[in-house]
């Protein structure tokens, strides 16, 4: 069985790409520091044979013995609110995670695909987003820490592809979401999510006229696994280019959840906040003939059970706990 490297395992794009890839007959190594992630995510394949879990910190070098046939590096905090806590530890998984993961591509003459973002786009000035745009990112300013490790992870894998001629892959990621997103992470629909099962008013930033567009998890892993099997090194968005505004989203999220008792209110909107993003997927769809199939209704029902039926603590917590509990050393 072919073996492929997981890092970010217990994330929640992560632990769906293991999940994916074991039933797809592979064989799975996970590699997670639990920062962000949980064992949670992953305390379900913890007797499967086919998976094993490695706890280590990626911005160290990391050694395996026997081949590997691919890496999927996904390692990093993903949630503003996450990575503005952890500002270094955002920029060194980035850089030097990266670089030692490609360090093991080549030493493995593995195939690597990196989890890049639609944050290398900036606040973007062309709209919507083609992979041909170079960007709009304040090199200085708090989201920084994450917009320009990503870029510089995509400049470092690029010049592994070319000088050193490591067989690399690409993906920009655009805002995904369903089960397994830490309810207290800080984007957008967990923190909806959290406050109605709460009972709480929706925390809507600045006047809610930002756009997003939400792509459902199982198509984010599809487009994932296509372009991995492709032949194209240059970066690919993946995402779902339905857009909507923060302030008709969180309308959306009332009326999903029938309590007609909450209300919107508005919060300073956080610095350098994106106004609209949205990407434009006609080279996914060319190059690996790969579109959404999920619609937002569907796939936010999903998520909304989800998140019902976590334990009622979690609800209620503001950070990670100890997680020795769910996973067996
Ligand atoms: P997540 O926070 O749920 O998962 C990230 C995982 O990486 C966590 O389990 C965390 O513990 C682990 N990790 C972080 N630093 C590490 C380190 N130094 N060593 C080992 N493990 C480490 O986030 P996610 O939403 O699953 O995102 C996964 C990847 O996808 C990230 O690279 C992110 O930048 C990218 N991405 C996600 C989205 C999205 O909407 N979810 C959008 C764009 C890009
Ligand atoms: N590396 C690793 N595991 C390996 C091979 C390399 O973690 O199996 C790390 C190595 O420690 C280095 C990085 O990956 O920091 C880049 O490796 P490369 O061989 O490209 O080394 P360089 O040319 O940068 O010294
Ligand atoms: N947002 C919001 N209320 C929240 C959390 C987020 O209005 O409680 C907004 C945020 O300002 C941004 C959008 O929702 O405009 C998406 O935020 P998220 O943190 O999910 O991801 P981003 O796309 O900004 O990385």
């Amino acid at each position: 069985m072919e073996r492929v490297l997981i890092t970010g395992v217990a994330g929640f794009i992560g632990s769906h790409l293991a999940d994916y890839f074991l039933s797809s007959g592979f064989k799975i190594i996970g590699v997670d520091n639990f920062i962000t992630g949980s064992p949670r995510n992953i305390a379900h394949l913890q007797y499967n044979p086919d998976f094993e879990f490695i706890e280590h910190d990626i911005t160290r070098p990391l050694y395996i013995e026997g081949a590997i046939k691919y890496i999927l590096h996904f390692a990093s905090p993903a949630s503003p609110i996450d990575y503005l806590k952890i500002p270094i530890q955002t920029m060194k998984v980035g850089a030097m995670g990266t670089h030692n993961m490609l360090g093991l591509a080549k030493a493995k003459n593995a195939r690597i695909l990196v989890a890049s973002t639609s944050e290398v786009y900036g606040d973007p000035l062309e709209h919507p987003q083609k992979e041909t745009y170079w960007g709009n990112v304040n090199p200085v300013g708090p989201r920084s820490v994450y917009d320009e490790a990503k870029r510089y992870q995509e400049a470092l894998t690029m010049a592994y592809h070319r000088f050193h001629g490591v067989d690399t892959r690409i993906v920009r990621i655009f805002n995904t979401y369903g089960p397994r997103m830490r309810l207290n992470d800080g984007r957008v629909i967990p923190a909806f999510m959290g406050q109605v099962l709460r009972g709480e008013n929706l925390s809507v930033f600045g006047d809610g006229s930002q756009t997003r567009s939400f792509c459902y998890i199982d198509d984010q892993v599809e487009g994932i696994y296509r372009l991995l099997m492709s032949d194209y090194p240059e970066p690919v968005n993946i995402g779902n280019p339905e857009e909507i505004s923060i302030k008709a989203f969180a309308e959306e999220i009332l009326q999903l959840s029938e309590r007609k008792d909450l209300k919107i209110e508005y919060h300073p909107l956080p610095q350098d906040d994106p106004k609209r993003r949205c990407p434009d997927i006609g080279l996914a769809k060319k190059l690996l003939g790969w579109e959404p199939r999920v619609h937002r209704t569907e796939g936010l029902k999903k998520t909304f059970e989800y998140f019902k039926s976590l334990p009622a603590e979690e609800l209620y917590k503001t950070e990670p706990k100890d997680f020795s509990d769910y996973i067996k050393r």
